[in-house]
C-alpha cells in the first residue's frame, strides 16, 4: 500500500556557501531516506528552502555592501547549485523570500491570532548606544546564563541548544562593535506556549520512538514553557497582517516563525506549480500521511516544540481549543531526526576559523557519491563525529572502489568476455542459492534500517551483501572454470543479479553510481533521478524570478525488490565505478583545504 510521505528537510540560511557539515546534518540523511520511500511504492514529497530573513541575513549583506534581497538571491542560488550536485531529490527546494511564503505565515498566524495563542507583551530590547539603532538578539553575545558558554548569541546557546532572551546574557556585547548594548522597552507579538503544555505534553508523551538524542533533548521541553516573542525590530521579514503592525516599518515575524511555516508553505508552493493547488492536502491533512523532519541537532527546540506549537493553534487543538484555519486540520510532525554535528579536528566547521570544507569544492573533486556515502557510514548519525582525510580515503578506497566496484567490474568483465552477455544458469550449486538468499533477504533488514533513519547500520547491511558475493566469487573461481562452461555460466549468472541487488540496495546512498551500474548491466533510461535547477516566475510577486530544484522522479525504475536479471542481455566492459584516491591525501588534505598541522 502506498503512504503519503513528507521528507521535511531544515533550511539553510541563505548567507554563504555550504559546507560539508552543513550537508550532513540535513542533507544527505533526508535524501537516502526520500529515495528509500520512492524505491519503496511511497508517495513522497520532499521539501525545503533558502532560510533569507533575519540578522543572519543582514549581517551578510553589511558584509558585502548588498542588500539583503540581492544577499538572499545570490546565496540561494548558489546553495540551490549545492545540492543539486549532491543529488538531493527535493520535490521542490524554494525561499523565504516568495510572496506564497509571506501569505502562508500570514494566514498561519492570523489563524494562531483568533484562536488566542499570540499575545501582546512590552519587552525589553538591546539598542546600540552609538548609533541610537536596533540591535537584534542574534548581533549580541555573552555567557549563556544556563550553561555559563560564553559564546551564546542573543537568541540561542549553541552550547547547550537552548533559546535565550538577550537580555539574559551575562556580560552582554555587540557583536558589530563590541559595545555594551542599552535595553529599551519595546512591544512584541508573543506566541502564549504555556497554553500548549497540556495539548504539547501529550503529543510529545506518545512519541518514545525518536531518536535517543532527540527524546532526552525534548524531555525538558514542556518544562520551559515560556512565551517567546514572535516578532522583532526589524525592516526585513514576513510583515505582521494586524492593524496597527501592518504599517510599522520596524515590526516584522522573528525568523525562526516564519522559517518552520515553511514546511507547509513550500508543500503549498510545490502545490500550485504542479498544477493541483490541493496536491498537498495528502501530505498535511490526512492522518495517515508519516512526515519526517531532518536536521541538525541544535534545531530540535524550533521542530519538537514550536511547530509543533503553532499547528496546534493553527488548528485549535491547542489548551485554550479555537477552530482550525484556512488549511483545516494540520498534521503535526511525525517524527523528528536530528544529527549530532559533523566535526574537523574536534571544533565544529567554521567559516571564520578556517576548518571549512565547501560542498562544492569537494564535488568538483570527488564527485557526490564519496561524499554522500562518508556521510552515511562515518557521518554524526548518533555522536559528534570527526571528518578526517586519511577516514575520507579509507572508505572510499576500501570500501567504494575495491569492494563495490571491484565486484561490479569484475563480475561485468567476465561475463561479457565469455558470454557476452548475461548467461543462463545451467548448472545452480547450493552456494548460489545461499548468495542470492542473503541479497534478496537484504531488502527487509536494510528497508527496516532505513524507516528508522538508521543509515549506518542500513548500510552496512548492503555493504555485508557485497563483501559476501566477494567471498562467493573468490571460492567459485569462475575464472578457473574453463573445462566446466556450464558451471561458470550459473556463477557469473548468481554474480549478476547480486551486482543488481546490491546496486538497488545502494540507491539510495550511491545514486549516481547506481545510474552507472544500471547501464553497465545492460538497462536503459532513468534508474534513479536527479534535481534540476531552474528560474521561475515568482507564483504572486509580479517580475520576481527565483531559482528553485526540483525534479521528475516518477519515471524512475530504482525499485526496492530484487528484480530478475534478463537472460541474453548484451554487456559491454565496464569501465571502473570509483577511481582510488591516492593515500598521501589522507597525510595533506587536498591543495584548497590542507589538513593544518
Ligand atoms: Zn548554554
Amino acid at each position: 500500500m502506498s503512504t503519503s510521505v513528507l521528507t521535511a528537510v531544515a533550511w539553510p540560511y541563505a548567507n554563504g556557501p555550504r559546507h560539508i557539515g552543513h550537508v550532513s546534518g540535513f542533507g544527505v540523511p533526508s535524501d537516502v531516506f526520500s529515495r528509500y520511500q520512492r524505491m519503496a511504492g511511497n508517495r513522497v514529497l520532499m521539501v525545503s528552502g533558502t532560510d533569507e530573513h533575519g540578522t543572519p541575513i543582514l549581517v551578510q549583506s553589511d558584509k558585502e555592501g548588498l542588500s539583503p534581497q540581492e544577499t538572499a538571491d545570490k546565496y540561494t542560488r548558489q546553495i540551490s547549485q549545492d545540492l543539486r550536485g549532491l543529488g538531493l531529490s527535493y520535490d521542490l527546494f524554494t525561499r523565504t523570500t516568495t510572496g506564497n511564503h509571506a501569505e502562508v505565515v500570514q494566514q498561519i498566524f492570523l489563524a494562531l491570532h483568533r484562536n488566542g495563542y499570540v499575545v501582546p507583551r512590552t519587552t525589553t530590547g538591546a539598542v546600540s548606544p552609538s548609533t541610537g539603532r536596533t540591535l537584534p538578539d542574534r548581533y549580541i553575545e555573552g555567557t549563556c546564563p544556563l550553561c555559563g558558554y560564553d559564546g551564546a548569541r542573543g537568541d540561542q546557546c549553541d552550547n547547550c541548544g537552548n533559546q535565550l532572551d538577550a537580555a539574559e546574557l551575562k556580560n552582554p556585547r555587540s557583536r558589530i562593535n563590541g559595545e555594551k548594548p542599552e535595553f529599551v522597552e519595546t512591544e512584541h507579538l508573543f506566541l502564549d506556549l504555556p497554553a500548549f503544555t497540556e495539548s504539547l505534553g501529550n503529543w510529545l508523551s506518545t512519541k518514545t520512538d525518536w531518536r535517543p538524542n532527540v527524546l532526552n533533548f525534548t524531555k525538558n521541553l514542556v518544562d520551559d514553557m515560556r512565551p517567546r516573542p514572535i516578532t522583532r525590530d526589524l525592516d526585513w521579514g514576513v510583515k505582521v497582517p494586524l492593524d496597527g503592525w501592518r504599517d510599522q516599518p520596524l515590526k516584522r515575524f522573528y525568523v525562526w516563525f516564519d522559517a518552520v511555516i515553511g514546511y507547509f508553505s513550500a508543500s503549498v508552493e510545490w502545490a500550485r506549480r504542479s498544477g493541483d493547488p490541493d496536491a498537498w492536502q495528502p501530505f498535511w491533512t490526512d492522518p495517515d500521511a508519516q512526515s519526517f523532519y531532518f536536521m541538525g541537532k541544535d534545531n530540535i527546540t524550533f521542530h519538537a516544540q514550536l511547530w509543533p506549537a503553532f499547528l496546534l493553534g493553527h488548528n485549535g487543538q491547542g489548551d485554550k481549543g479555537g477552530e482550525p484555519g484556512p488549511y483545516g486540520t494540520l498534521n503535526l510532525p511525525g517524527e523528528i531526526v536530528s544529527s549530532e554535528f559533523l566535526t574537523m579536528s574536534g571544533s565544529k566547521f567554521s567559516t571564520s576559523r578556517g576548518t571549512v570544507i565547501y560542498v562544492e569544492d569537494f564535488l568538483r573533486e570527488f564527485g557526490p557519491d564519496t561524499l554522500r556515502y562518508f556521510i552515511s557510514v562515518a557521518g554524526p548519525e548518533t555522536q559528534d563525529t570527526d571528518f578526517t582525510w586519511d577516514e575520507f580515503v579509507r572508505r572510499t578506497n576500501f570500501e567504494l572502489a575495491n569492494e563495490w566496484g571491484n565486484l561490479v567490474n569484475r563480475s561485468i568483465s567476465l561475463a561479457h568476455k565469455n558470454n557476452g552477455g548475461v548467461p543462463a544458469p545451467t548448472a545452480p550449486a547450493p552456494a548460489d542459492e545461499e548468495l542470492k538468499a542473503l541479497s534478496r533477504g537484504a531488502f527487509e533488514t536494510v528497508g527496516t534500517h532505513l524507516r528508522r533513519s538508521r543509515f549506518k547500520q542500513a548500510a552496512g547491511e548492503a555493504m555485508r551483501v557485497v563483501s559476501a558475493a566477494n567471498k562467493y566469487l573468490s571460492d567459485q573461481e569462475p575464472w578457473k572454470l574453463k573445462e566446466d562452461p556450464d558451471r561458470r555460466d550459473a556463477v557469473l549468472h548468481t554474480a549478476l543479479q547480486v551486482v543488481s541487488d546490491a546496486n538497488a540496495l545502494l540507491t539510495p546512498f550511491l545514486p549516481h553510481a547506481a545510474q552507472k551500474v544500471h547501464e553497465a548491466l545492460g538497462g536503459t533510461g532513468v534508474w534513479a533521478a536527479q534535481p534540476e535547477c531552474h528560474d521561475v516566475e515568482d507564483l504572486d510577486i509580479p517580475g520576481r524570478t527565483n531559482p528553485i530544484l526540483t525534479g521528475d522522479y516518477s519515471n524512475e525504475q530504482a525499485k526496492w525488490e530484487s528484480t530478475p536479471v534478463e537472460v541474453g542481455r548484451p554487456l559491454e566492459k565496464p569501465s571502473p565505478l570509483f577511481a582510488k584516491l591516492d593515500a598521501s591525501l589522507g597525510e595533506t588534505g587536498p591543495e584548497w583545504a590542507p589538513i593544518q598541522s
